[in-house]
């Protein structure tokens, strides 16, 4: 059923926590219902009862292991029978950081199963609605680990590479209409996640270490100025697009159908 929020909804997935918490508050200031998704039931509760009493708007949480199939699949077909919906930001996301020989198969999966097969899933859910429609915005979080791999992120690194290479492949899908589809890369902020993914933030270069406010604001911007990509710590443009640049010279230089000469050892 519509409702008349000229708005829409916007669903954030991990909105119990860190980015997803102050995206939740940054859309409903905008004036955004919201479909809230996590695990703490009690969180989300919170959330919902601060944000509809602040800002007045429409708040249902959807209480959910992303993690688990059936759950999931209650989240994406409750959002893909809402024609309400008009951005989906799939932020939810787990990391263990330890070398993967030193991580238990569960939580290389879990990585897996949230971080990649959720979001997928969820994008899906979405997506024929707002091409049918052609409207909406779909905001992927990535990660500046989805183009770097550090010893102890290897499973992390590959779930936001994943992130990074099905966004852009969403946009190439999705060019011509008036869908926008947005790779967010933070570096370092500072959310609960690496605790739970077991390297204190107290362990890190606290001068590497944005605040989510400031992470959330720079992506809503990089959004609002009709970025693909948007890196809210890199502060030298030309970095970007070098780098962009490079991506694309190095598949083109890839079409040849011969082997390079520096294989040819006979
Ligand atoms: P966070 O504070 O730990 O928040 C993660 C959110 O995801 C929580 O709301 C959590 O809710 C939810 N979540 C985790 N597992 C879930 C599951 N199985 N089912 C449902 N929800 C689940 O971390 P964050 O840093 O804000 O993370 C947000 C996104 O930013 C993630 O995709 C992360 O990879 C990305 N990112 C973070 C950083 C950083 O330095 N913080 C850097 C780059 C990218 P419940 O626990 O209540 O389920």
């Amino acid at each position: 059923m519509k409702t008349n929020n000229k708005l829409g909804t916007a669903v954030v997935t991990g909105a119990s926590s860190g980015l997803g918490k102050v995206f939740a508050e940054r859309l409903a200031k905008k004036g955004y219902d919201l479909k809230l998704v996590a695990r703490r039931e009690e969180k989300l509760v919170e959330l919902a009862e601060q944000l509809t009493s602040k800002y007045g708007v429409t708040v249902t949480n959807l209480v959910a292991d992303l993690g688990a199939p059936a759950d999931l699949e209650r989240v994406a077909t409750n959002i893909q029978n809402d024609e309400n919906i008009t951005i989906l930001i799939n932020n939810a996301g787990t990391s263990t950081l330890a070398p993967s020989t030193q991580t238990s198969v569960a939580k290389q999966k879990e990585m897996i199963d949230v971080n990649i097969t959720s979001l997928m899933l969820l994008s899906n859910a979405v997506l024929p609605g707002f091409i049918a429609r052609n409207e909406g915005t779909l905001i992927n979080i990535g990660s500046v680990l989805g183009a770097f791999t550090l010893p102890i992120s290897s499973v992390y690194s590959g779930t936001k590479g994943f992130v990074v290479q099905y966004t852009r492949g969403l946009q190439e899908e999705v060019k011509g209409t008036n869908i926008k589809v947005q790779l967010v890369n933070p570096s370092i902020t500072a959310t609960e996640i690496w605790e739970v993914g077991g390297v204190p933030l107290s362990a890190l270069d606290q001068a590497a270490i944005m605040t989510t406010e400031d992470c959330v604001d720079a992506a809503l911007a990089g959004l609002a100025a009709g970025e693909l990509a948007t890196f809210p710590s890199v502060h030298n443009q030309e970095l970007i697009d070098a780098y962009e640049d490079a991506r694309i010279k190095l598949f083109t230089g890839s079409q040849t159908g011969k082997p390079a000469e520096r294989y040819l050892q006979n």
